[in-house]
């Protein structure tokens, strides 16, 4: 056996394994040595029947005695009845609906059931547990049910990890047994160099494999999950130190003195710059005075004020000379990741710019304009394509605002010397570097971003960028009510929605997402559920006013009349599903109500709710609870308590782990290394340890195993 192998090679799989298998990624022997447990239970952890308590969750081994089918007399639904016994007594367990439950549960033979007791303390039971076969050594394991004398059973753990349907954890338990016991852990080669291990205390990966699956005690368990949240973080570590590497290599337009014309751009605007926008522009500018390009990322929550950094870094920019040139003027292209976007960012411009005379154009799927027109120096005007990419071309235009339009080939600048980037978190490294790629000479960058990351993750997803935080808000702004809603007090939102209407506001109504796979399937979902609603508060609750809609499965063209309709408010309430989350900016919005609120990550309801915390009108953000559960609850209430993007995405990162704070897995990170973004000096250790090895051996000479696994991430990140 080899870690390379297809599993089917020494595995009898069903096909409906197969698929489960596929569907979790899991090809090789040597994928599924890595598909790591998410806990451990040992037989001190279960319950048993003697000591049931309604409500708790529990999980008990045994057997059932006996199974019935019945019907149920008034209603004339099925139910099943059984007995189960452990050896220390005996529970009623029910199952509803399930009439066929007695054909895959079989009497007599060993099962592990976990359920939450209901009933009460004299008759309590267990409805709909669910039940999972076990072999007869586990049973024993779990309950000490007939345990030869002299065994010690109590430092027995056992790996769970997560199921699917098709493959059960028992499954990987006796599979992974089965590769152990054929020292196919043996075959697989250490990518953290020996001096690591030695100086922070890490057992080696061949260890660390049998430690992880099959521990002894927790002590082993942990210290394997450890070692792996390192090797993660430490690889990634190594690609970012790479990255930083190569970005201070290559060359960039060096500005000269550009605080100069920050000071004139800032003292030209109608209100003082907040401390946060000051620093974050100076950190920008003094970036920007280096030989080689800037590559900063810009954190700040919606409405802090993010454009004025980005016009300000603009400003100085444009009145730089190319070098050895006394005419002509240096370039910015700054991209948005919608066509409505673009069009804002091209009005603030404006805005900003208007007492500076400067050019600027947009371009994006509907159009070119100019600003100022020839005619009208207010005024921008619409012009040609082949126009605009020739002033392009020939640097009359000097900030360029779009679209992804504006990264296509045939848009090119005579001296681009930034690239801002406004909500793309998917603009890689890849792309910059094809940016940079036209010319000889790389421009500086400048991401921005309104999702609050917790530091953590920043460092290392973002780990090859510099980081500006916007903390402080501009002065002025209400403040948010926020507050949760059940079904029976939806009213009450109503009521409110009504009073904002009347009074000429606008009203978001979102829609959950449904976790699925399938693109195409929650795509439909999505639609169904927001038009749905859209029709029912249109015919029902709202009928004098106009109802729009705003989801995942219309065109791009669709979405944006849609959008565009609400910004001139010929459409008051807009349904819609998490789509908008994104920079959209309606000032005249007041109220969102958000559906299935539970469904939803902190972090990405903080940023529907961004939606309307934009002007000095008090904003309501109404929380539909559609689960009681005490978490979910809970959850809620931080957000309608804390209006501070950064307190809650750090709150959610040690509530539920990163890969939920943002409603999806969108970091490509595994759980394991999700688990070590809640240790801070984890991340700094990979950090500075990274950094030594790439200042010593950029290439990884010295490091084969590195050097691959290294290559493997990076195709990997730069194919998403
Ligand atoms: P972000 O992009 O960070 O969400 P914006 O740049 O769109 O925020 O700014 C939100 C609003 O705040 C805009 O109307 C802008 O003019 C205003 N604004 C920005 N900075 C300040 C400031 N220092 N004082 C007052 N208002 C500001
Ligand atoms: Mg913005």
């Amino acid at each position: 056996m080899q870690p390379q192998d297809l599993l089917q090679k020494h595995f009898r799989l069903t096909p409906l394994q197969l698929r489960a298998l596929n569907k979790l990624k899991l090809k090789t022997i040597g994928d599924v040595l890595e598909h790591f447990p998410v806990r451990y239970e040992s037989s001190g952890s279960q319950s048993d029947t003697r000591s049931l308590v309604v409500g708790d969750k529990v999980t008990l081994t045994g057997s059932f005695s006996k199974i019935q089918a019945k019907k149920l007399w008034k209603s004339r639904r099925a139910i099943s009845e059984g007995t189960f016994e452990d050896g220390q007594g005996r529970v009623r367990v029910m199952w509803f609906n399930q009439p066929y439950i007695a054909s895959y549960v079989k009497v007599g033979t060993p099962v592990r059931m976990s359920g939450v007791v209901g009933g009460s303390a004299d008759k309590p039971y267990i409805a709909n547990p669910a039940v999972e076969p076990v072999t007869a050594e586990e049973a024993i394991q779990d309950t000490g049910m007939f345990v030869p004398d002299g065994t010690d059973t109590t430092n027995t753990l056992y790996a769970v990890y997560p199921e699917s349907q098709g493959v059960t954890s028992l499954w990987f338990r006796h599979t992974i047994a089965k590769i152990l016991a054929a020292r196919v852990h043996e075959h697989t080669r250490d990518p953290l160099p020996q001096t690591l291990l030695n100086q922070y205390h890490l057992p080696g990966r061949s260890v660390a494999l049998v430690w992880i699956h099959t521990p002894e005690k927790n002590s082993d368990a942990q210290a394997a999950r450890k070692r792996f949240a390192f090797e993660e973080m430490f690889v990634l570590q190594v690609s970012r130190a790479q990255e930083r590497a190569r970005n201070a290599s290559m060359q960039t337009y060096t500005l000269v003195e550009p605080e100069k014309y920050v000071e004139k751009f800032l003292s030209s605007l109608p209100f003082p710059p907040t401390g946060a926008q000051k620093r974050a522009i100076d950190e920008v500018i003094h970036d920007m005075e280096r030989p080689y390009p800037m590559a900063r990322l810009l954190e700040g929550d919606v409405g802090s004020g993010k454009t004025i950094v980005a016009a300000a870094s603009s400003y100085a920019v444009v009145h730089s000379q190319p070098p050895g040139r006394k005419s002509g003027t240096l370039q910015v292209a700054y991209m948005a990741p919608t066509e409505i976007l673009a069009q804002q960012h091209f009005e603030s411009f404006i805005t900003y710019f208007k007492d500076l005379p400067l050019n600027i154009g947009i371009i994006t799927g509907s159009g070119c304009k100019k600003f100022p027109s020839k005619s009208n120096r207010e005024a921008a005007t619409p012009i040609s394509r082949t126009q605009f990419l020739k002033w392009v071309a020939g640097g009359e235009i000097a900030v360029v605002i779009g679209t992804h339009a504006l990264i296509q080939k045939s848009v090119e600048f005579q001296n681009l010397a930034l690239t801002i980037v406004d909500e793309q978190h998917r603009f890689g490294t890849a792309q910059r570097h094809a940016l940079s790629k036209k010319g000889t000479i790389a421009p500086h960058f400048l991401s921005m971003t309104a999702t609050p990351i917790p530091r953590t993750l920043a460092l290392t997803v973002y780990g090859d960028l510099d980081l500006s935080l916007l903390d402080e808000l501009p002065p002025g702004r209400a403040k948010i009510i926020t507050q949760i809603v059940t079904d029976d007090t939806r009213n009450e939102a109503y009521e409110r929605m009504r009073s904002e209407l009347d009074i000429g506001h606008q009203v978001y109504v979102i829609c959950p997402r449904i976790e699925e796979p399938d693109p195409e399937k929650l795509n439909a979902l999505q639609a169904k559920s927001a038009k749905a609603e859209a029709k029912r508060l249109q015919a029902d609750v709202f009928p004098d006013v106009e109802v729009g809609l705003l989801h995942g499965a219309m065109t791009p063209k669709e979405k944006e009349a849609a959008l565009r309709e609400f910004t001139e408010n010929k459409i008051q309430i807009l349904v819609a599903t998490s789509v908008v989350e994104v920079g959209i900016n309606v000032p005249n919005a007041t109220v969102i109500l958000i559906e299935g609120a539970s469904r939803f990550g902190l972090a990405q309801l903080h940023q529907l709710r961004g939606r309307i915390m934009r002007s000095s009108d008090v904003p309501y953000c109404f929380l539909l609870a559609d689960s009681k559960s005490e978490v979910s609850v809970k959850r809620l209430r931080a957000l309608a308590k804390s209006s501070d993007g950064f307190e809650l995405a750090e709150a959610d990162l040690k509530a539920r782990g990163a890969g939920d704070l943002y409603g999806d897995k969108q970091w490509g990170i595994s759980d394991i290394g999700m688990e070590a973004l809640q240790n801070m000096k984890l991340i700094q250790a990979a950090r500075t340890e990274a950094e030594k090895i790439v200042e010593k051996d950029f290439e990884l000479s010295h490091y084969p195993e590195l050097r691959a696994q290294v290559q493997l991430i990076s195709t990997n990140l730069h194919h998403e």
